[in-house]
């Protein structure tokens, strides 16, 4: 539910509302924009007399949300959300970022070097994973803790915000330093994991799973925002479908589709959609064209070496050539 704020109303009166209905259970979440100020009621609405609240002066109306995602809808929250990092970042609205890195960590002198390319190149983020979800349990696991710890000297001798996957809730001390924890799509419905990120006050980056619905990927979103954690950045990393041409099917018009019925960034993952190097140039043209907030690629020094994903890793040289194609689409569309 919404209630619509008449513009005289006092920032008195909109407080004394929103303590009282704190005390019926519901959780107020107000966002002032230009035109408009909205309350919403996040929670179990059905004790709420809506006539009684309709009646109150400050109110102007009152909107019952039909969709099952409230936080996460932009008729709670009209304005885009943006994410603002540690450094300044902001990811959402009108600002892009890239973020680029290797599949996973894997050593000291690989991790430095790709972060200091990719930098060089425009990127705002390092990506790189430290505890990687593998389909074989005889494949290469990732770093785990080691990978971290390269991540935070990655990040300390280039100043890259980092970003990197949370698989177990148990290993959250160990993302002290990490900018944005992300969910990877195995994970997006791993509902107590993301109970347990609402209360984390770290930005999440939720990747969509990739059997889901975008509803069903905004129901997730929704665990974290309801949580408390209002800093969630959506993911499409492609779906599963009966093409096998590319590793998933980049599913562009989610973008449009999220911009349309969510406030929430969105930025879009080439690698593990399209899970060839030679259509990541493409598919993030594409991406940028439809409207993402940024791109996540995947970036190694050495992609024939790589010990996960090096089909679609890309090399710094061939960042250079996308990222600054990409800057071009994104001020022709502007
Ligand atoms: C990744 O980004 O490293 C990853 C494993 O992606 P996804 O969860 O989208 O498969
Ligand atoms: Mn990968």
């Amino acid at each position: 539910m919404i209630v619509i704020i008449k513009r005289e109303a006092t920032e008195e009166k909109i407080s004394a509302l929103a303590e009282w209905l704190k005390t019926q259970g519901i959780k107020p979440d107000i966002s002032r924009g230009k035109d408009i100020t909205i309350m919403g009621l996040v929670g179990d609405v059905n004790g709420i007399d809506t006539d009684l609240l309709g009646a109150l002066d400050i109110v102007e109306s009152i909107k019952r949300i039909s969709e099952p995602y409230k936080a996460a809808n932009r008729k709670f929250h009209p304005e885009d959300t943006v994410v603002t990092l540690d450094n300044g970042t902001k990811i959402g609205g009108d600002n892009f970022v890239f973020m680029a890195g290797p599949c996973s960590v894997e050593s000291e002198e690989q991790i430095i070097e790709v972060a200091s390319r990719v930098k060089k190149a425009g990127a705002q983020l390092l990506r790189g994973g430290a505890f990687k979800p593998r389909t074989s349990p005889y494949a290469f696991q990732g770093m785990g803790a080691e990978g971290i710890r390269l991540l935070m000297e990655a990040k300390a001798a280039t100043g890259l915000p980092v970003v990197t996957e949370l698989m177990d809730i148990k290993d959250i001390d160990l993302f002290d330093g990490v900018d944005i924890i992300q969910i990877g799509a195995r994970n997006m419905q791993n509902f107590e994991m993301l109970k347990e990120l609402g209360q984390v006050k770290k930005p999440i980056l939720l990747k969509r799973g990739f059997s889901n619905t975008i509803q069903e990927w905004l129901m997730s979103a929704e665990y974290i925002i309801s949580g408390g954690n209002r800093d969630v950045i959506l993911c499409e990393r492609g779906i599963r479908t009966f093409e096998t041409a590319t590793r998933n099917t980049l599913d562009i018009t989610s973008v449009p589709v999220i911009h349309k019925v969510s406030h929430l960034p969105i930025i879009v993952d080439v690698s593990h959609s399209t899970g060839h190097a030679d259509l990541v140039e493409s598919a993030s043209l594409a991406s940028t064209a439809a409207g993402a907030n940024g791109l996540m690629i995947e970036v190694h020094n050495d992609p024939a070496h790589a010990k996960c994903d090096g089909q679609q890793s890309i090399t710094p040289d061939q960042f250079d050539i996308i990222s600054e194609k990409v800057m071009k689409v994104r001020s022709a569309i502007l």
